[in-house]
């Protein structure tokens, strides 16, 4: 077998890091880029470089926002309804809430789930954020919006029991959702009958 160039097989062996890439579509996406106009591989390689340099994450809800602000666009909306919170595992999952132009409320990014199997406890996610800034007297209601997996529903409970006892509503998006799903791969009709469903968790 002929043995690829090492600048092409790096290439090969990064894009097969990537979810979802196997070593038969990161072979096609580097033959695909080896033989395409030099300015394809340019953006590309601009946009990867800038997608750390110039992104950080927001100091209230923990999304994904540019480095040159300190608080996210929708943290800084007044128009947004603060006395509700949406609890999310990731940065995506707000993009995908927000597609479903359902909610008007304000979000935080768990950055991860509960997981004792991978060692995962609360202090590793924004958990302690999160009760610090729902102690302001303002938010009324926190929906738990985490994916319908084991650790999704391990997680609503856990932060029911911290955010109960301070007098604050705890709703869970409703069922519907495909069981151990992500919420990404939800269509949009799904996730808003769940938005519109959800229920209080007791
Ligand atoms: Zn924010």
């Amino acid at each position: 077998m002929a043995v690829l160039p090492e600048p092409v097989q790096n290439l090969i062996n990064a894009f097969e890091r990537l979810p979802g890439i196997g070593p038969k579509s990161a072979s096609r996406l580097a033959f695909y880029l080896l033989r395409s106009q030099d300015d394809i591989s340019q953006k590309l390689a601009e946009a990867l470089l800038a997608l750390k340099s110039s992104t950080s994450f927001c100091s209230v809800c923990y999304n994904i926002t540019l480095s040159s602000r300190n608080v996210c666009e929708i943290c800084s909306d007044s128009g947004r309804d603060a006395s509700s919170i949406c609890v999310v595992e990731e940065p995506l999952d707000v993009l995908v809430l927000e597609r479903t132009g359902g909610f008007q409320g304000l979000y935080h990014v768990l950055h991860g789930v509960l997981s004792p199997i991978e060692g995962i406890g609360p202090a590793d996610l924004k958990i302690a954020a999160l009760m610090e800034r729902i102690k302001d007297g303002k938010v009324r209601e926190v929906i738990v919006a985490t994916n319908p997996s084991m650790e999704g529903d391990a997680t609503a409970l856990y932060l029911r029991q911290q955010i109960l006892p301070l007098g604050i509503r705890v709703t869970r998006l409703a069922r519907g959702l495909p069981v151990g799903s992500d919420l990404e791969y939800a269509d949009q009709n799904t996730l808003l009958r769940a938005l519109a469903g959800r229920q209080e968790l007791i």
